[in-house]
């Protein structure tokens, strides 16, 4: 049943820019458009940054996931800047997302997928398309790939997404060579740095999880259980909003389907259409319109995708939603991210969870306790309590366990570095210790112990 009671007619023909005789929300203008047509036909002339067999390789993994034999873990920036483009910050959140894997695995007895919201989480969907500063009122900062941060550089810039291809690919670059070079081997210890956690029970119960952990991984050396050489690397997905439809057009390519994948509505030529700008690619809460030009995008593409959905999502519409972007229910092309808040959970999901029961999807449930849980400090800062971002978690494990359903995984916003952004967690940081180091250029993300610290905790829901 489509939301206004009448039921849909069938879709027009797909193309990558067929998106273009839709309403489409959140379009940037530009002053320069000759200037925008030749960045777009530059990067259109570039090769791919990630490849059809990486891309059906996690669409089979995240298969895994929404039937419940593993666990999904994304995190990264609200919004990557193309100056975070450096060894260290990336080397930080490769190892945290590592870490928090490991004690999820420990957890939940399943493998876990890691997706990382980088190289090329540079657009950000804004509520208002400008803002007040000293004063004036200039346009809203909208993410590296369109305009800069700094007062005087808030006009749209279409150099910037060229720039934005080639940070993309110089940070998957890098990442690609840290893991092949042994970043996250297994065979060397790995520092948990616990010190900071002063409540004595939550420090023996950590330590306790930590010291499982390492011994498992010493016992399977100590064997010599890794003949095939799985504990010398893991697999690191890239992923980002699919924002700026023009950018991820120019990377949409037909290309040859790996072998042994053929997509259940394949055209017979053995070829699709790829994304080749990220492995995962998910649409924001405010460009989910059925009509709109963001799912007229996404519903042509061979990429799993992911769908936000906030507390004004009305089940009817989801099933909608879904029937048009995985027609053929194909199991685990489309994960589902709530998002509705620590408050707003109880009375949301478990419709949402009944509806796509009902629909015969079968889909990934993951969690994003970040985006319903902003507020304010009383000096205006935006941040989020750790204590409601965990809360939101555990209703999530709590409300798919009593509809039968289960959680397939978590989406953060988080960075390996020691920020203060969000309050609470074992660091304990209040609202006056915010502007010690707050350096978010969007929403306030986890630090590396405050997200550390909750995948210790959802571990250890999963063990109770
Ligand atoms: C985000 O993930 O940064 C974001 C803008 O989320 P949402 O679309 O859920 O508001
Ligand atoms: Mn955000």
């Amino acid at each position: 049943m489509a939301s206004n009671g009448a039921k849909r007619g069938p879709p027009g023909e797909w193309s990558p820019s067929s998106w273009k005789s839709k309403r489409t929300k959140q379009v940037v203008t530009y002053d320069n458009p000759a200037a925008v047509s030749s960045a777009l036909q530059k990067i259109s002339t570039l090769p791919p940054i990630v490849t059809p067999t990486e891309i059906i390789k996690l669409r089979s993994s995240l298969r895994d996931a929404a039937l419940g034999k593993s666990f999904l873990l994304q995190g990264g920036d609200c919004a990557e800047l193309f100056s975070y483009c450096q060894d260290d910050p990336i080397n930080a959140k490769i190892k945290l997302l590592l870490q928090m894997s490991l004690v999820l695995i420990w957890g939940s007895n399943k493998p876990v997928i890691r997706i990382g919201r980088m190289a090329g989480q540079f657009a950000k969907p804004r509520s208002s398309p400008t803002e007040v500063v000293d004063g004036k009122e200039i346009p809203s900062f909208r993410g590296d790939i369109l305009n800069g941060f700094d007062v005087d550089a808030r006009t749209p810039d279409p150099e910037r997404l060229v720039s934005a291809y080639f940070h993309s690919a110089t940070t998957l670059n890098y990442i690609r060579g840290q893991l092949a070079s042994g970043i996250a081997n297994l065979h060397n210890p790995l520092d948990w740095g616990l010190g900071h956690v002063r409540d004595k029970e939550l420090q023996v119960r950590y330590q306790t999880i930590v010291r499982s952990i390492s011994d498992s991984l010493r016992f399977m050396r100590t064997i010599g259980a890794d003949t095939a050489g799985q504990l010398q690397t893991v697999d690191l997905y890239t992923s980002h909003e699919g924002l700026v439809l023009e950018y991820e057009q120019s990377l949409t390519r037909r290309l040859k389907h790996p072998a042994g994948y053929s997509p259940p509505q394949g055209s017979g030529d053995g070829k699709g259409w790829y994304n080749t700008s990220a492995h995962f690619l998910w649409i924001g809460d405010r460009t989910r319109q059925l009509d709109g030009g963001h799912v007229e995008y996404f519903r042509g593409i061979e990429n799993p995708i992911g769908i936000k959905v906030g507390p004004t999502m009305k089940p009817d519409e989801l099933v909608e939603l879904l029937d048009i972007v995985n027609p053929s229910k194909d199991i685990g092309k489309v994960t589902l991210i709530t998002r509705y808040g620590s408050e707003k959970i109880e009375g949301m999901l478990g419709s949402h969870i009944e509806a796509v029961k009902g629909s015969g999807h079968v889909v990934v449930w993951q969690c994003d306790p970040m985006h319903g849980n902003t507020r304010s400090t009383a000096t205006g800062i935006k941040t989020r309590e750790f204590s409601n971002i965990f809360s939101e978690l555990s209703s999530a494990l709590k409300i798919h366990k009593a509809h039968g359903s289960f959680l397939g995984g978590m989406h953060l916003e988080l960075t390996g570095e020691a920020v203060t952004e969000c309050t609470g967690g074992s660091v304990e940081l209040g609202d006056e210790d915010l502007s010690l180091n707050y350096t978010t250029y969007c929403d306030p993300r986890l630090n590396e112990k405050q997200a550390l610290e909750l995948a210790f905790l959802v571990a250890g829901h999963y063990r109770e």
